[in-house]
């Protein structure tokens, strides 16, 4: 049988959110691993024939890392840290792929010298290729395409038409063709349109597998042959607890035709669809403030533990776990940190009962980009994050304290 397409915050237990967040403290980032296993079969029985990875860059917690390796899973990785992150966590180094966008010498230092593995290597510059060359680089490689198409839930993380992101399409056959000349192995081929692909962007979907698709025939039919082709993350999740669930089934469907024959395997490497649902965040109230126009409710979270309301105006369910809510009034609620800057604010114009000091807020979807995007800004310890699997929980990540804020300084 497989699980619900969606975990919606109503649905979490508020008296055990209760009770962790009195053991554990608040802020407090809760990931359940049951939670993300699920999201993993989901996605292997819907893409059955595909090869899928996991985005690592959404969720590094290492419990996360050994439950998706441990699923059978693949590791995508952004930079030195996460091809570190994975091989720790177990992953054999054939199953990590490493995307250097503008890579730092330091990343290809470590993924040349240092990984000691047989991991692959994704360029999307010439540069990039020159560079490995020098360091006498004679792993596996992969060509990342910049499509043309972009698709994503706010401009910053549409990266399928923007030219940062992999060589021009229509350059791409050459940088094949010069790559195998200069004994390179090359092995695959990679785009990725951009994160928050939705039912609606699903015509952006098609066009870049499809492109994707005619790229593959021409490099096998001209170059050399390819073990993979891999057509990026993006997968969509609902963010309001209205929002209808992307269907699987049906994205894959559009995948696999888009493609169409090609003598290579299709790969995905979703982040968020693996974790968004598997994590909360946990605040508690420290200052209520009613005002003219709204009810301020402060909480002692703020856009150092979730950036995504600040910095993409991500939209983040909110839910009041006091165990009285339902007697109480329902107000109109402005949620902010504590942070000194007026976009430190989870979400205005909510509905939330009459909030009270000392009350406990759930944050929902925080189990992408969530933990992994805090910050010590403001001077602030980022937050403990908690696995739950079961009936059990332990701790992840621990809790900063004060002095870590001022450890670099002192060697
Ligand atoms: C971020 C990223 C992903 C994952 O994106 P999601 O929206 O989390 O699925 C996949 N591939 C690459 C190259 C990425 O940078």
């Amino acid at each position: 049988m497989t699980s619900p397409a969606v975990r919606r915050l109503s649905e979490w237990d508020a008296e055990r959110l209760r009770g962790l967040a009195s053991e554990y403290g608040t802020p407090l980032y809760l990931v359940d691993l049951d939670r993300v296993r699920e999201n993993a079969a989901r996605l292997q029985s819907a893409f059955e024939f595909e090869d899928l990875s996991y985005a690592v860059k959404a969720n590094t917690t290492r419990s996360v890392l050994e439950t998706l390796r441990d699923a059978g899973v693949g590791a995508e990785c952004a930079s030195a840290g996460e091809v570190k992150r994975a091989l720790d966590a177990g992953f054999d180094g054939a199953d990590v792929r490493y995307t250097a966008v503008n890579p730092p010498d330091r990343d290809l230092d470590f993924v040349v010298d240092e990984a000691d593995a047989d991991l692959v290597v994704t360029v999307g510059a010439t540069d990039t290729l020159d560079r490995l060359a020098d360091r006498g680089y004679d792993g596996r490689l992969c060509i990342r395409v910049n499509p043309g198409v972009g698709a994503g839930h706010h401009e910053k993380v549409a990266t399928g038409a923007d030219p940062k992101f992999g060589v021009p399409y229509d350059r791409a056959p050459d940088l094949a063709r010069e790559a195998v000349g200069r004994g390179f192995e090359l092995v695959g081929l990679h785009a990725h349109a951009g994160s928050g692909i939705s039912g609606d962007d699903l015509a952006a979907h098609r066009e870049l597998v499809a492109r994707m698709g005619d790229l593959a025939r021409d490099v096998i039919a001209d170059t050399t042959p390819l073990d993979f082709v891999n057509v990026g993350g993006g997968l969509g999740v609902p963010y309001r607890e209205d929002e209808a669930p992307l269907d699987l089934r049906a994205v894959a469907a559009t995948t696999r035709e888009a493609f169409g024959d090609a003598d290579a395997t299709l790969g995905l490497e979703p982040g968020r669809y693996f974790v968004a649902d598997a994590g909360v965040l946990l605040t508690r109230v420290n200052t209520v403030k009613p005002t003219p126009e709204t009810t301020v409710v402060g909480v002692d979270a703020g856009m150092t533990t979730l950036i995504r309301p600040a910095l993409y105006d991500s939209y983040h369910e909110i839910r009041s776990l006091a165990p009285d809510g339902d007697d109480r009034e329902a107000v109109t609620a402005t949620v902010a940190g504590p942070v000194c800057e007026t976009a430190d604010v989870f979400g205005t114009g909510r509905s939330l009962p009459a909030p009270e000091r000392d009350d406990l807020l759930a944050v929902g979807n925080a189990g992408a980009y969530g933990y992994e995007m805090a910050s010590q800004y403001n001077s602030r310890p980022r937050p403990a994050v908690v696995a739950l699997e079961g009936e059990n929980d332990s701790v992840a990540v621990r809790r900063e304290r004060l002095d870590d804020i001022t450890e670099l300084e002192r060697w």
